[in-house]
C-alpha cells in the first residue's frame, strides 16, 4: 500500500493565519435571494441585507428584546405586489417568517383566489418582532419601524402595495379613518421617486374572527387582479 502525504492539520492551519487567510468565513454577503431562485440584481440584494442589518441594529427596544427572531420578509423580491401585515405572531417568532401560522393560512387562500402565491409576491409587517402576548403594536413602536418598513418598500419597487389591516394603514397612509371606509379603494402615493398603486384590504386574523367580511375582501382581491392584469404585472 502507497502511503499517501496528507498535509498536518496544524501546520496548515498556521500556515493559513500566516497569510491571513481566514477558514471560516469571508466579507461577502451571502445572497439567500439567489439561493431561493429569485434572481435579483445584486444591489437589491445588497440594499436588503443592509436593511435587515439595520433591523437587527435597533437598540433599546423591548420588542426585540423580548422575540426570539427578526422577521424580515417572505416571497420574492422580484415582485411587482408587496403586502405588509401587522407583527409577527408566535409562529413566525419561531420560524423567522411572516404569516405561518393559522392567517398565514388564510392569506395564502386569498392569494390563491386571484392567481397569486408566495412566490408571486413579497410579504413584510409594520413591525419586524412580535409583540408580547400577541398585541398590536403601540403607536410609539410602529413610529419606530416606520422608517425601515418605508425603506423596505423603496427597495423592492413594487407597482402594487396591499395593506393589510388598520396598523399596516395607518402606518402607511397616516390614516385614522375605520378600515371598512378605507378599505376597496386605490390611492396613489410617492415612495422615493416611484408612485405606487395602494389598497387597504382587511386582515386575514380578522377575516377569521369576522367571516362574514370575508366577502368585502373578496371585492378587494377582485380589484387586485384586476390592477394587476391592466399594469401588465
Ligand atoms: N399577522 C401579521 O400581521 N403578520 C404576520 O406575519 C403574521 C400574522
Amino acid at each position: 500500500m502507497t502511503k499517501k502525504n496528507y498535509p498536518n492539520p496544524v501546520k496548515l492551519i498556521k500556515y493559513y493565519e500566516l497569510i491571513n487567510f481566514n477558514l471560516i468565513y469571508n466579507n461577502k454577503a451571502i445572497n439567500r435571494y439567489k439561493k431561493d431562485n429569485f434572481e435579483i440584481s445584486s444591489n437589491k440584494a445588497e440594499n436588503l441585507e443592509i436593511l435587515k442589518k439595520s433591523i437587527q441594529n435597533i437598540k433599546n427596544c423591548d420588542l426585540k428584546n423580548n422575540a426570539t427572531n427578526m422577521v424580515f420578509s417572505d416571497g420574492n423580491p422580484k415582485s411587482k405586489i408587496m403586502l405588509i401585515g401587522e407583527a409577527p405572531g408566535s409562529n413566525e417568532d419561531q420560524e423567522g417568517l411572516p404569516f405561518v401560522g393559522r392567517a398565514g393560512v388564510l392569506l395564502d387562500k386569498m392569494l390563491a383566489s386571484i392567481n397569486l402565491d408566495r412566490k408571486s409576491v413579497y410579504i413584510s409587517n409594520v413591525v419586524n418582532y412580535r409583540p408580547p402576548e400577541n398585541r398590536r403594536p403601540t403607536e410609539e413602536e410602529i413610529n419606530r419601524y416606520l422608517p425601515f418598513l418605508k425603506k423596505h418598500i423603496q427597495i423592492i419597487n413594487p407597482k402594487i402595495l396591499i395593506l393589510l389591516g388598520s396598523s399596516a394603514m395607518s402606518a402607511i397612509l397616516g390614516n385614522e379613518d375605520v378600515i371598512s371606509k378605507v378599505r376597496g379603494k386605490w390611492i396613489e402615493r410617492n415612495f422615493g421617486k416611484s408612485k405606487i398603486s395602494v389598497i387597504v384590504t382587511f386582515h386575514p386574523a380578522f377575516l377569521m374572527r369576522q367571516p362574514a367580511q370575508k366577502k368585502m375582501a373578496w371585492i378587494d382581491l377582485k380589484m387586485i387582479r384586476d390592477k394587476k392584469t391592466n399594469l401588465k404585472i
